[in-house]
């Protein structure tokens, strides 16, 4: 983290400033602070692999007493909550001569449906969705006048799509935060996939660690029916944003219709209601995910009443209290390689004959059931003329290159991932 940061941050418990404590636990990496304690009116907090942490549970303050003896590892291994044989995998990636995939820590960081779920993730049909709607957003005046937060972000996915988007200012990264409860998720955004953003852990069900009216778009995507105090959290969102912030909610789960994994549901209504002083409108998923995939659009101009949803499975709300950010946009179209282009994990490639042949298998059957709407613009089989075992460049694609980026058969993904 950046000293900046600091000017963004606020205890979650008593509201105090933070500050940096000099002392033996403090490690500055240039201008960035890799480990350190920081300290407010009631408790301190550490920095560990440059996040800092404020939640105050057991794994926590042990790693802050790891740091204030010099014990970096013991310290990173705790909030990791890494031991005997998966501390020593981890140990032996970290100090290999070869640079470590996103996928290899992946593998023992997350190595149930939820890793399944971060590997395939720049191409779910969630995803698709959430993607074009903030890249929508961000084209709205005010949409990105000030930082922007990632709430529940998970390993970074969505934040590297927020930290591209095209600013006045050059240091988007930089404003561009990253917040989840789970250290480990954050660790692999701020190595892998959103490097440059902040990275703060923190409990989206307990008062956000920020101060108030600074962020110009809160987003969280996905994981809102997993909070159990709904009120709060959507309070403390409208908090951090201000009334001129905009908040970004895609792909919530409606307890009116069927959702795989479904959560903590609420109606449409009774979503809407928690945001009522930021002037919320609802939005048809199956909607906007028709329009991305078809027109390339995010629409906007037209929202629905919780009656038009009905037993819909899952809705998006966005919450504006300027009116003119609810248009009809258009997606910019991106075929820029801004990390590394790869073919989509989901495909094997096998040579044959000085062609490629791609088939499409997803990775389990509680997958595909979730995620297999990405059939929509996923073709089963794909055959190429050109080698795309290594190495992909945009001009072996020739002319079939932007079609193949927009199915997502190949993705721009960053450095390392897999
Ligand atoms: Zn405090």
């Amino acid at each position: 983290m950046h000293d900046t940061l600091l000017d963004l941050l606020r205890c979650p418990f008593c509201g105090a400033r933070l500050a940096l404590v000099e002392n033996d636990a403090l490690v500055r990496r240039g201008a960035a602070i890799e480990s350190g304690v920081l300290g407010c009116e009631c408790c301190a907090f550490p920095v560990v692999a440059g996040i800092p942490v404020l939640v105050a549970d057991d794994a926590t303050r042990g790693a802050m007493h790891a740091l204030e003896t010099k014990q970096h590892d013991a310290a990173l291994f705790t909030l990791l909550g890494l031991d005997g044989d998966r501390a020593e995998r981890f140990q032996t990636l970290l100090a290999g001569r070869t640079h470590a995939t996103y996928r290899e820590f992946l593998d023992i960081l997350g190595p149930d449906a939820e890793g399944t779920y971060f590997l395939y993730r720049f191409s779910d049909p969630t995803f698709l969705t959430a993607e074009a709607l903030v890249r929508a957003v961000g084209r709205h005046d005010g949409a990105l006048t000030g930082p922007v937060l990632d709430l529940c972000g998970g390993s970074g996915h969505l934040t590297r799509v927020l930290a591209g988007l095209d600013r006045q200012d050059s240091s988007a990264a930089d404003h561009t935060i990253v917040a989840d409860l789970q250290f480990w998720k954050l660790w692999l955004a701020s190595r892998f996939t959103a490097p440059g953003c902040a990275a703060v852990c923190c409990d989206a069900g307990a008062p956000l660690p920020f101060a108030r009216d600074r962020f110009s778009m809160v987003v969280l995507a996905d994981a809102f029916p997993y909070i159990w105090h709904k009120r709060l959290c959507a309070d403390e969102m409208m908090r951090v944003a201000g009334p001129d912030g905009i908040v970004v909610m895609p792909h919530l789960h409606s307890t009116l219709g069927d959702n795989v994994s479904a959560g903590n549901t609420l109606t449409p209504g009774g979503y809407r209601d928690l945001f009522t002083p930021h002037q919320p409108r609802l939005f048809s998923d199956a909607r906007l995910f028709e329009e991305v995939v078809e027109h390339a659009v995010v629409d906007l101009a037209h929202d629905l009443t919780p009656t038009e949803l009905g037993a819909e499975s899952a809705l998006t709300l966005v919450a504006c209290r300027h009116t003119d950010c609810f248009r009809r946009y258009a997606v910019p179209d991106t075929m820029a390689v801004t990390g590394e282009l790869v073919v989509n994990p989901l495909y094997s490639v096998e040579r044959r004959n000085d062609r490629s042949i791609l088939v499409l298998r997803f990775p389990t059957p509680e997958y595909e059931k979730e995620f297999g709407a990405a059939r929509r613009y996923l073709p089963d089989t794909v055959t190429v003329d050109a080698d795309l075992r290594g190495r992909i460049e945009p001009a072996m694609l020739g002319t079939r290159y932007e079609d193949l980026r927009r199915r997502r058969v190949l993705i721009d993904v960053p450095a390392r991932y897999c």
